[in-house]
């Protein structure tokens, strides 16, 4: 199925809106595919973007219970207004404390499994970026759910994984302010599972479309010259 969803933003629409915190997870895997999704609205459905959509709507479902004495938040809103992020976590335990607090701890649930890329470690520290500033209490530690191996991964919120988190909310709202979706870049690992490999065109619209275009260019400019 593929959809091309909304009609572009225009230069003022995302003026005060916050970056939502799937597009940090789209921009560390591509941040033309962050841009093509989220800027331009183009959306493309694959194999695996479905079984994404089906796991997800699975875990979307609001509710709040306690497990072993864990409070656990299913479908929690989160935002960090410092950081102009905001978005959905799927699960979040509130783990107590010896002094009556509640230690923030981030699960997302992801199809397949661990991946070489950071993209979904990075979309789990914006969570916690965020329940940092909503809660008053240091997030140290998350974990991504595969639902292939069916295994937890936890996910420490180290100074790297927060700077590259903090790099990626910089690169798109850099998309966002200024209106510009990145040329493509061709990674045959990552353009090959892309959703949106047809719409993007990555070897297309790279070199080979500019050598063309200036060849059709110097084509039109000599036969002007010859019609003068
Ligand atoms: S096809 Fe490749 S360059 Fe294009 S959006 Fe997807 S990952 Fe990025």
């Amino acid at each position: 199925m593929s959809a091309a969803a909304d009609a572009p933003l225009q230069a003022d629409e995302r003026d005060g809106d916050p970056i939502p915190l799937s597009a940090l997870q789209h921009a560390v895997y591509c941040l033309r595919q962050a841009a093509l999704i989220h800027l331009e609205r183009l959306w493309e459905e694959n194999r695996f973007t479905a079984e994404g959509h089906v796991l997800h709507i699975s875990a979307d479902k609001m509710g709040e219970r306690k497990v072993r004495g864990v409070r656990r938040v299913m479908a929690l809103s989160l935002a960090a207004k410092g950081l102009g992020i905001a978005g959905v976590a799927d699960l979040v335990e509130f783990r107590p404390n010896a002094d009556g607090t509640e230690t923030p701890y981030p699960v997302e649930y992801k199809r397949g499994k661990a991946k070489l890329h950071r993209a979904d470690e990075v979309q789990l520290c914006a969570q916690a970026l965020c329940l940092e500033e909503m809660t008053g209490q240091a997030v140290p530690e998350g974990a991504l759910y595969y639902a292939e191996t069916k295994r937890r991964i936890v996910v420490p919120f180290d100074g790297e994984l927060r700077a590259l988190t903090h790099k990626t909310i910089d690169d798109m709202r850099t998309v966002f302010s200024t209106l510009q979706t990145p040329p493509p870049i061709f990674r045959t690992d990552r353009c090959r599972a892309c959703s949106l490999l047809d719409l993007c065109r990555p070897k297309t619209v790279g070199k080979p479309a500019r050598r063309w275009r200036e060849k059709m260019l110097a084509t039109l400019l000599s036969d002007d010259e010859a019609n003068v």
